[in-house]
């Protein structure tokens, strides 16, 4: 028999299969016990790189990856690697860090345990000039920082968990991440503001720094202007490049107006150069902003953008059991369900319904129940199912997906204008009280069970399409502004 003896590159190889091998177990562990959709995120995209005696190293790619794993999952990933690879199993990650677009390199991170101490919190050094002028001129803005929006507030959900968590990571460790700037977007009511100025918040009880500031970008502007005309831009410069943690609300606010974007422009990288954090709010994802230069845009984007999706059933019904708490209430859970049910589109809303509930219910001096309810809310909630018609539907779903009605009702089996037809039939479905023939016959003489199909088919892809169901979402948008 011949004997090759083991070269460097063998070994490697050798590892390389093992951790392969090992990994895929693992994956199928993991695939059992989280949903598909975080499986799809967090898990597909790692790439397993050694496995050297007990020692698993896997790549993730990026710090924030590694991060959310850390927090997430890792009780469920320490369980499974112990029980593939055995009782001494160790795991290292190794994260990928994009210097260039082609250069990536790696660096080594071992498992961070809970059981580490969290970091020291250092206040943030300031120099004694900047302090004072800080402090003659910051009493312009207190106030806007809420007390009450803190993190603690803050309902978690599917719908704002990436963007919660990129947020708290920023509030550790301000200036010293790879989120800078971060950008939190998302339609209204969503709970942007509640967000980034959590962040100030923590930043300012936590870390006892004084150097944030929050302020909105209709308030930017003009003080901006202002200082213009009253001959003071270079003060209002140097107060914006000594902010150790500068907020900007709603900064779709900026679009067309240059000069302020100008000064946007050097404040950003005053602060980006001197590791300070920035934090920004949007209506609406960065690149659909139009009238923003295209440098600012550029180093709008170099951190992470985030989104806050509109919030599901349970985390709607969530926040208003604390929103009750905090106003020291209680409502009969069929009332809170009616309102979860009934109000969907945003948080600011919600509350608005609760604030309007217990205002009337106590005006009358009456106990709140469902009939009341109903009544005093019936101005607010509108009965949507019978304002939305197939008509609405199918304008609305052509406009969408860019096809003509001749599509949506003909025999076309291309693949977007079927999809088209097939989100048509289930918006039908779920939006208006009609049959499921009638709905087949608006959409081209369809039988009833093309639209059973329909319906089953959307549900299911909805389950592993973000896209879809984003798509789903934007449609049921504009169909409750055209059902005003
Ligand atoms: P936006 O800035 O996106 O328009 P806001 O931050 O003003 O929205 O939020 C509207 C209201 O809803 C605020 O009172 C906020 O506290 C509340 N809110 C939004 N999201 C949440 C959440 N996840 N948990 C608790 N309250 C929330
Ligand atoms: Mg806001």
């Amino acid at each position: 028999m011949n004997h090759t003896p083991t070269t460097h590159s063998d070994t490697q190889s050798a590892e390389r299969q093992a951790a392969q091998d090992a990994w895929k177990k693992c994956l199928a562990i993991i695939e059992d016990n989280i949903n598909s959709q975080s499986f799809k995120t967090w898990f597909e995209p790692i790439v397993p790189l050694r496995l050297s005696g007990e020692e698993l190293t896997i790549q993730v790619p990026s710090q924030f990856f590694y991060e959310w794993i850390e927090e997430n999952y890792y009780s469920l990933l320490k369980r499974t690697i112990l029980d593939v690879i055995g009782r001494n199993a160790k795991l290292t990650y190794s994260v990928v860090v994009q210097q260039s677009p082609v250069e990536p390199v790696t660096i080594k991170l071992p498992q961070q345990q809970s059981e580490l101490p969290p970091p020291e919190p250092r206040p943030i050094a300031v120099s004694r000039a900047a302090q004072d002028f800080y402090k003659a001129n910051v009493h312009r803005f207190e106030g806007y920082l809420k007390p009450t929006h803190t993190f603690d507030n803050f309902i978690k959900g599917d719908c704002n968990a990436l963007a919660l968590a990129a947020a708290k990571s920023v509030a550790e460790t301000p200036g010293k991440n790879n989120f800078n700037p971060l950008v939190v977007y998302g339609g209204v009511g969503l709970g942007k503001t509640h967000l980034v100025q959590a962040i100030g918040n923590y930043v300012k009880v936590k870390r006892k720094a004084e150097f944030i500031l929050y302020v909105s970008s209709e308030k930017f502007t003009i003080d901006f202007v202002s200082a213009i005309q009253s001959g003071k831009i270079s003060e209002f410069s140097a107060f914006y490049r000594n902010i150790d943690l500068l907020i900007i609300d709603d900064v779709q606010f900026f679009e067309k107006k240059e000069k302020t974007q100008e000064e946007i422009f050097h404040i950003f990288n005053a602060l980006h150069q001197s590791g300070k954090q920035i934090v920004l709010s949007c209506d609406r994802p960065l690149k659909e902003l139009r009238g923003l230069e295209e440098r600012l845009l550029s180093r709008f984007q170099w951190g992470l953008s985030t989104d806050l999706q509109a919030p599901d059933f349970e985390t709607r019904l969530a926040i208003l059991r604390r929103k009750m708490d905090d106003n020291g209430t209680t409502l009969p859970p069929d009332v809170i369900n009616f309102i979860a049910t009934n109000v969907t589109s945003n948080v600011r809303e919600m509350e608005g319904c609760l604030i309007k509930l217990l205002a009337t219910a106590s005006m009358l001096g009456r106990d709140i129940d469902l009939p009341l309810t109903k009544s005093i809310l019936k101005d607010i909630i509108r009965d949507k199912a019978m304002n939305i018609s197939l008509e609405m539907i199918e304008k609305a779903v052509c406009d969408y997906f860019k096809i003509s009605p001749n599509d949506i009702k003909g025999k076309s089996r291309k693949q977007e204008i079927a999809l088209a037809r097939q989100v048509a039939m289930y918006l039908g479905k779920q939006l208006t009280g009609s049959s499921l023939k009638t709905i087949g016959l608006h959409f081209g003489g369809r039988d009833h069970s093309t639209v059973i199909h329909a319906c089953q088919t959307i549900e299911e892809a909805q389950q592993n399409s973000a896209d879809l169901r984003k798509d789903l979402e934007e449609l049921k948008k504009r169909l409750d502004i055209m059902s005003l």
